[in-house]
């Protein structure tokens, strides 16, 4: 495990200038979100129009010690114009070689941080099937880089910074200015940047959340039972399985926090024993469409019968994308009273939304939700229940109506939530 390393606040009071919240938001990522280590290269990954956290970032890196910093910027005009002008044939095509560079980044030790910020509405308007082609096409071209990611070979994490049109999206009654600056104070409230200490405050946020896991691990539930207005789920969990929250340490020994923020502990579901019926809370932001409204029943792990009441056909789409794609990898616990629920918005992403509401993910399995797991070859993995798929998507299906029970082998049932609260 390693030590956090110095760290100096700005100030110990409200009334930080943005400039100084931005620096500490850029601590929170390195110090704790990373807990880089010195020496070691970092691949940043960031939308243009956060330009300032990236360069906020960096500068902080190199203060702890990074030998080099890379950033790759994506620019979501010219994303569009792909959509708008490009060739039919340019929808099965995806950056290969960069993925396998930043693999290649990951191999030799390099750190991940990716800055999420994209509009996520892009391309809401763009032809589905292209759209699909293009996710599909670049989710097999990343797959190198995202089994080192997702397989914890590397401490990576990912933070947010408001950009315009994703301020839009959220407020969209509000000026320019005005929804950006409205997006910032969220970020920076629900990242616990407002704190006199941010990086302490999160030292002790993860202490809490251990608290939750260490008690669910002990307990070793067979599965879990969801029951509120559409859905009575039963999801049983892994053989071996392990809840994880907040802190983890990758398989290079570094402690980090993958998500900033992040309220949830989760775990692996067992591929083939989910059944019943879940309704999303939530809707969900799915690169540029919105899903709303889904509804879902579940057979011996795998979805039966899916519905949405907006964008149904992309939802359809993403469970097609592969055979794991319609069984669940996750699955995760977070209060309703959540910072991210108290403060009402709806982020239309998932790294926020996700940390509102307890919830399900379809698709690939964390190999680190297991006991031992970071030992364990695929096939292990598999017989113990964990789902493979290119797809990994967060879905909220927890609310303040809600009630979770943990089910014991013998089928004892023990409540863990009432009304979306621990008990
Ligand atoms: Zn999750
Ligand atoms: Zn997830």
């Amino acid at each position: 495990m390693n030590d956090l390393g110095t760290h100096s606040p700005l100030t110990h009071s409200p009334g930080r200038t943005h400039q100084q919240r931005l620096e500490l938001l850029a601590q929170v990522a390195v110090r704790v979100g990373l807990n880089l280590s010195s020496g070691q290269e970092l691949v940043m990954t960031a939308p243009l129009e956060a330009v300032d956290l990236a360069r906020a970032i960096a500068a902080e890196a190199y203060r702890a010690g990074a030998s080099l910093v890379t950033t790759l910027y994506s620019d979501d005009a010219a994303t569009l114009a792909r959509f708008r002008h490009a060739p039919d044939g340019s929808f099965d095509r995806a950056t290969g070689w960069l993925f396998d560079g930043m693999a290649a980044a990951f191999k030799s030790g390099a750190a991940r941080l990716a800055i999420a910020g994209d509009d996520p509405m892009l391309l809401s308007a763009q032809d589905p099937d292209k759209v699909a082609r293009a996710n599909r096409a670049r989710s097999k071209a990343y797959l190198p880089a995202l089994q080192l990611i997702a397989g914890f070979d590397i401490n990576w994490t990912i933070v947010s910074a408001a950009t315009p049109a994703w301020a839009r999206s959220m407020f969209p009654d509000l000026a320019a200015d005005a929804a950006v600056a409205k997006l910032w104070d969220a970020i920076f409230a629900a990242s616990r940047i407002d704190t006199p200490d941010p990086v302490a405050a999160w030292k002790a946020h993860n202490a809490n959340l251990a608290t939750r896991t260490d008690f669910l691990n002990a307990r070793r539930f067979a599965a879990l039972h969801f029951q509120g207005p559409g859905t009575d789920l039963t999801v049983g969990l892994a053989d071996g399985h392990e809840w994880v929250g907040g802190a983890s340490t990758a398989k290079n020994g570094i402690l980090c926090n993958p998500n900033i923020p992040t309220e949830e502990v989760f775990t692996t579901p067992h591929k083939l024993r989910v059944n019943g019926t879940a309704r999303s809370t939530k809707p969900l932001s799915y690169q540029g469409t919105l899903i709303e409204d889904i509804a879902v029943r579940f057979q011996d792990g795998v979805i039966v019968e899916a519905h949405a009441s907006k964008g149904e056909n992309v939802l359809r789409q993403v469970l097609a994308t592969d055979e794991g794609a319609s069984r669940l990898g996750e699955v995760a616990l977070v209060p309703a009273s959540s910072p991210i629920s108290a403060s009402g918005l709806l982020f239309y992403s998932t790294l926020y939304d996700e940390n509102a509401a307890s919830h399900i993910a379809l698709g690939q399995a964390y190999s680190k939700c297991f006991v031992g797991g970071d030992t364990m070859g695929e096939e292990e993995l598999a017989r113990r229940g964990a789902n493979r798929s290119l797809i990994h998507i967060d879905w909220m299906i927890g609310s303040a109506a809600i009630d979770v029970d943990g089910i014991d082998a013998d089928g004892a049932s023990v409540p863990l939530m009432r009304k979306g609260e621990w008990v």
